[in-house]
């Protein structure tokens, strides 16, 4: 992590789907699915960003990359909001902006070698000669510890781990800045998850990368990032630097998420606060704190009033009214 240069900043982005619609298609109801989400992602940093299923973080992900198109608020990359950007505009900006996502197989096109898969992205900007796109494509492959053997190989003849290495050479391909990691281990054996990891750190070193690494796995989280969004209900509830989220929590919900995981040696749960009842419904959720029908600590004002994310300590934001 390179100082506090802010390569990213989302300022209140909201993705809203319409859930219901009425005979004449007007929106009944809608699904909060990110809610007035406020962030800054420095340059040189894995910011991760973890929550339940269902918590908005992949839609935050994928609408910041304008996949999924925000409600409102706005994407300051580089000093462009990127929700001015026509659609050319926008295309262009993808070389610098890419999504390793969860399920390297299905990102895959079964028909294409490995050589036209990770070549696709020069192809569609039209890069270079073909010998040159060729030589980029050996550079990628040899970076991310595939063979030139395997160049004209399809996906079926590799493991999911040397496939999500094809999706990554792929998608650094174009020497992007950004990365929004989608779960990109979760789908692997955990014996192969480490070095899938191991290998995404040295090339955010190698190629200066800056990550949005979602995930719903708290150890995964800690082991690549350098700061943490947690993410409750669309909305972040806490965000710090790694270490003081897992050594000072502030948010009722960040200690029951922490208390859940299991302590590897004995295979007990750690103590604190646990987590009962399920998620809310994002169509419907809970009034002023969204957490408030699962928190030990709410009081009258919780169910009223929504606490803000605000700096409790320098760089420690919590939306609690308690922190
Ligand atoms: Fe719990 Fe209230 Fe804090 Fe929400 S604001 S986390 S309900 S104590």
């Amino acid at each position: 992590m390179t100082g506090n240069d802010v390569l990213l900043s989302v300022q209140d982005l909201t993705k809203n789907y319409v859930s219901k619609k009425s005979f004449f298609g007007k929106p009944l109801s809608y699904v909060h699915a990110v809610d007035d989400v406020s962030l800054d992602i420095y340059r040189g940093e894995t910011l991760g960003v973890v929550g339940e299923s269902g918590c908005g973080k992949s839609t935050l992900g994928r609408s910041i990359l304008r996949l999924i198109e925000p409600t409102s608020g706005k994407i300051i990359y580089n000093g462009t909001d990127l929700r001015t950007l026509d659609k050319e505009q926008m295309r262009q900006m993808r070389r610098k902006l890419q999504l390793i996502f969860q399920d390297p197989y299905a990102s895959l096109n079964p028909r294409m070698t490995v050589l036209d898969l990770i070549k696709a992205p020069l192809d569609v900007f039209n890069i270079g000669t073909q010998e040159e796109r060729v030589e980029r494509v050996l550079e990628m492959m040899s970076l991310v510890g595939l063979t030139e053997e395997q160049m004209n190989r399809y996906p079926h003849e590799f493991s999911g781990g040397q496939r999500q290495r094809i999706v990554i050479a792929r998608a650094i391909i174009l020497g992007p800045e950004f990365v929004v990691c989608d779960e990109p281990v979760s789908a692997l054996d955990v014996s192969v998850r480490a070095q899938v990891l191991n290998l995404l750190k040295e090339l955010q070193e190698k190629r200066s990368l800056t990550y949005m690494f979602i995930s719903h796995d708290l150890s995964v989280v800690k082991y690549i990032s350098d700061r943490i969004a947690v993410m409750y209900l669309g909305r972040v509830a806490e965000l710090a630097t790694k270490d003081e989220l897992y050594d000072s929590p502030l948010h009722p919900y960040t200690k029951a998420l922490l208390a859940a995981i299991p302590i590897p040696e004995v295979g007990r749960k750690r103590e604190g606060v646990q987590l009962e009842g399920d998620v809310p419904s994002p169509i419907n959720p809970p009034s002023g704190c969204y957490f408030h029908t699962r928190c030990p600590y709410a009081k009258d004002i919780c169910s009223k009033e929504k606490p803000e994310l605000r700096e409790v300590h320098p760089g420690h934001w919590c939306a609690c009214h308690f922190a």
